[in-house]
């Protein structure tokens, strides 16, 4: 059989633990026999960012920059357990905080959806995408105990002062920030990313209560909206929405889902664990990292799985869900073909998902999802399950 050709390497990024190990399935048992897969290879697997000071990060993240598509593999981000278990020179910082500040981009979280698999609110019947900013507020936000009485003030460049409280007893004070240019690509990347999926965009802040701080979110969203967006939203036939994020949440509740909900740093941390969950498992998320120039990188939303890494080491059997991997492999090949004009690729990501998917409702499938599936199951380990949808997608 003669395999598809690709014109530009995908940029592929190796990781580590389990999901490295059904990386390297996933490549041999459901893509080379069919693709003459083209790539720029970085091993980002823990071993090798200690050996390159983790300088080989920061170079997968330029050829994503060069190229304009990636995909990678779940990686550790390192904390004092690994530093000993690995014995590394010291704690490297999480590959894709570096990869994410390097492009810019804002993370895109959707489930795949499958029919029978139980979903929590059982009028969502189309996937919610949660587009979380990944920059400024709490997560950098400066804050004190307050031990004795006075005022706490806020000091702006200008000279300008602020009385944040004036303390009569013991307290707690926090300030935050962020910024117009941030703000901007995030916006930017959100709407670029709902041309791209033909999906309704919606964003919620508060700035009723928050008068500057949000409002300027909401200003932001709205000005770019209007000026770059407007034309090209009305003729893809999707819309661009503003409301309260409490309103924003009673109106998701109550949706069928669909559409893109770009959240502000702390709502998105929340509610990306409040969809995921409703949707049924983590192993069935998928992320996409868009910056705001049309640069991707597709992955899993789950980690490296650790304790299937540490049975399979043991020689035990395993039942890790590759679907959320497999789905960042076909995403990243769709978006190739689709810079490059390769309809037998597009058409080939497609059948690899159609093939997965079918899978799992012909009764067969890894055992996180057994429980949530109505209708006769029969648990396959992590290579079966691969084996199955091989034989689907032939
Ligand atoms: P995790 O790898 O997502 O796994 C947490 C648990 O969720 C697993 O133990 C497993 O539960 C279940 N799970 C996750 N993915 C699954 C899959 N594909 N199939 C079946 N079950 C799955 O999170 P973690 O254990 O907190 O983190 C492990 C490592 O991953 C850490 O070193 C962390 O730094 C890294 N991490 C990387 C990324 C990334 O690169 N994007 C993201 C998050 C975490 P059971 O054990 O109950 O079966
Ligand atoms: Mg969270």
């Amino acid at each position: 059989m003669t395999r598809i050709e690709m014109l530009t390497p995908l940029v592929e990024i190796d990781g580590d633990e389990m999901t490295r190990i059904l990386w390297k399935d996933i490549k041999d048992i459901l893509i080379l026999p069919y693709v003459n897969l083209k790539t720029e290879y970085y091993d980002l697997g823990l071993p090798n960012r200690e050996k390159t000071k983790d300088e080989v990060t920061r170079q997968s993240a330029e050829a994503i920059k060069k190229y304009g598509v990636g995909v990678k593999c779940a990686t550790i981000t390192p904390n004092a357990q690994r530093v000993e278990e690995y014995n590394l020179s010291c704690m490297w910082k999480s590959p894709n905080g570096t990869i994410r500040s390097m492009l810019d981009g804002t993370v895109f979280r959707s489930p795949i959806l499958i029919k029978g698999l139980k979903v929590l609110i059982p009028t969502w019947s189309e996937p919610i995408t949660v587009a979380r900013h990944a920059y400024g507020d709490v997560y950098s936000g400066v804050e004190s105990y307050v031990a004795d009485q006075g005022k706490a003030e806020l000091v702006l460049p200008n000279g300008e002062k602020k009385t944040i409280f004036d303390f009569k007893g013991p307290g707690i004070v926090q300030t935050m920030h962020n910024t117009d240019a941030s703000i901007r690509s995030f916006a930017r990347s959100c709407m670029n990313y709902a041309l791209d999926v033909k999906k309704d965009l919606w964003f919620s802040a508060k700035d009723t209560i928050s008068k500057v701080y949000d409002h300027r979110f909401k200003d932001i969203f709205q000005e770019i909206y209007e000026q770059e967006y407007a034309e090209k939203f009305s003729e893809a036939g999707i819309t661009y929405f503003y409301t309260l994020i409490d309103d924003a949440v009673a109106r998701v509740i109550k949706s069928h889902g669909g559409m893109i909900w770009a959240c502000k740093n702390y709502d998105g941390d929340v509610m990306s664990d409040m969809i995921a969950t409703a949707f049924g498992s983590l192993a069935m998320m998928t992320s996409v990292l868009v910056s705001p120039d049309g640069k991707y990188e597709y992955e899993a939303a789950h980690g490296t799985v650790t304790r299937h890494y540490y049975r399979f080491m043991k020689g035990e059997e395993t039942s890790t869900n590759s679907m959320a991997t497999i789905f960042a492999w076909t995403g990243a090949l769709r978006k190739r073909a689709q810079m490059d004009g390769l309809s037998d690729l597009e058409a080939f990501a497609d059948k690899l998902e159609r093939a997965s998917i079918c899978t799992i409702e012909s009764g067969l499938m890894t055992k996180d999802l057994a429980a949530l599936y109505e209708g006769e199951v029969t648990v396959l380990n992590s290579k079966e399950f691969l084996t199955e949808i091989a034989k689907r997608l032939a």
